[in-house]
C-alpha cells in the first residue's frame, strides 16, 4: 500500500514549478493521495511568492472532492538564530511550515553555524518540519539536530526529489538522520518537494533509506491523513483539528502487522 500524505508541494505560484493546486487535485485523486500540503518557497527566496500569498490562503477549500488541501509554507532558514521570513500572528494562520536551508537566503558556511541554525529554528516554535536536512551543501551534526527535533517535537524530512533532481549526494546523511531518528525518537516525515504535479506522492527513494535503517513506520506523518493532523494540531495549528474527523483511517499504513 501506498503512502496516501505528502507535506511538500510547489505550485506556479513559485515560478520555477509548473502545477496549480488544480492541477495536484487532480493527481492526488488519480493516485490516491488523501491529503497534502501546499507549501511555495517564502518571501525571501529568488522567484518566491509575495507575503500577501500566504496571507490569503484562507481562500483555498481545505477539502475538494475528498481530497484534503493544508495551508503551508517551506520558509526559509534565515539566520543562526534561527529564524524564518514569515511571523507572528500570520503563521496562526497556516496550517503547516516547513522551513529549510536555500543558498539565496542563507548561503552556508560551516558545520557548527548550520547546526546551531537549524536546532535555533527547532527550538523557536514557528516550525513544523525541517526540509531536506540531508543536504549535502549544508553539513550538520546529525546527531545533535535529532536530538533537538525529537526534544521539541519538530519532524525531519527525508526528501525525495534530493535523490532524483536537487541536492545530489544526498543518500549518505539521509540514512544517518533516519538512522538517528530511530535511535532517538525523532518523527520522520517523507516529502515529495513537487514542483510538478505528477511526483505528488513519489517516495520511492525516501522509502528505500526509511526501510534500510527499518524506521518504525508507526512513527512515520505520512502513515495517515489523521496523523499528519494530530500531530499538526498537537503543535497548535488549531484549525486543523476540525479536519481530523473527515478522514477514517482504518487503513493507518503504521497499524497494520503487514508492514
Ligand atoms: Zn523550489
Ligand atoms: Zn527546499
Amino acid at each position: 500500500m501506498q503512502y496516501q500524505v505528502d507535506t511538500h508541494t510547489h505550485t506556479v505560484a513559485s515560478s520555477h514549478a509548473y502545477s496549480t493546486i488544480h492541477d495536484y487535485i487532480a493527481v492526488a485523486k488519480q493516485k490516491g493521495i488523501r491529503l497534502f500540503a501546499n507549501t511555495d518557497h517564502g518571501p525571501d527566496m529568488a522567484d518566491a511568492p509575495h507575503f500577501w500569498h500566504f496571507v490569503n490562503l484562507r481562500v483555498l477549500p481545505r477539502m475538494v472532492d475528498g481530497v484534503g488541501i493544508l495551508r503551508g509554507i517551506e520558509a526559509n532558514i534565515k539566520n543562526i538564530d534561527g529564524e524564518i521570513d514569515f511571523f507572528g500572528d500570520y503563521l496562526k494562520q497556516l496550517d503547516i511550515v516547513l522551513a529549510g536551508f536555500h543558498e539565496p537566503v542563507y548561503p552556508p558556511s560551516d558545520k557548527a553555524t548550520h547546526t546551531k541554525a537549524m536546532i535555533n529554528a527547532i527550538k523557536s516554535g514557528n516550525v513544523d518540519i525541517i526540509t531536506h536536512p540531508g543536504n549535502p551543501a549544508y553539513p550538520i551534526d546529525i546527531e545533535a539536530v535529532a536530538r533537538a527535533a525529537a526534544e521539541y517535537g519538530v519532524a525531519l524530512e527525508i526528501n525525495n526529489s534530493s535523490f532524483e533532481v536537487s541536492r545530489k549526494g544526498s543518500e549518505a546523511n539521509c540514512t544517518a538522520i533516519a538512522q538517528a531518528a530511530k535511535e532517538f525518537g525523532t518523527i520522520l516525515v517523507m516529502g515529495s518537494d513537487s514542483h510538478v504535479a505528477f511526483s505528488l506522492g513519489g517516495f520511492t527513494r525516501a522509502q528505500a533509506i526509511i526501510d534500510e535503517v527499518a524506521y518504525p513506520p508507526s512513527r512515520l506523518l505520512n502513515r495517515s491523513p489523521s496523523a499528519l493532523l494530530a500531530f499538526l494540531a498537537a503543535r497548535g495549528h488549531e484549525t486543523v483539528s476540525d479536519l481530523i474527523a473527515l478522514f477514517n483511517d482504518d487503513d493507518d499504513i503504521g497499524d497494520g502487522a503487514n508492514n
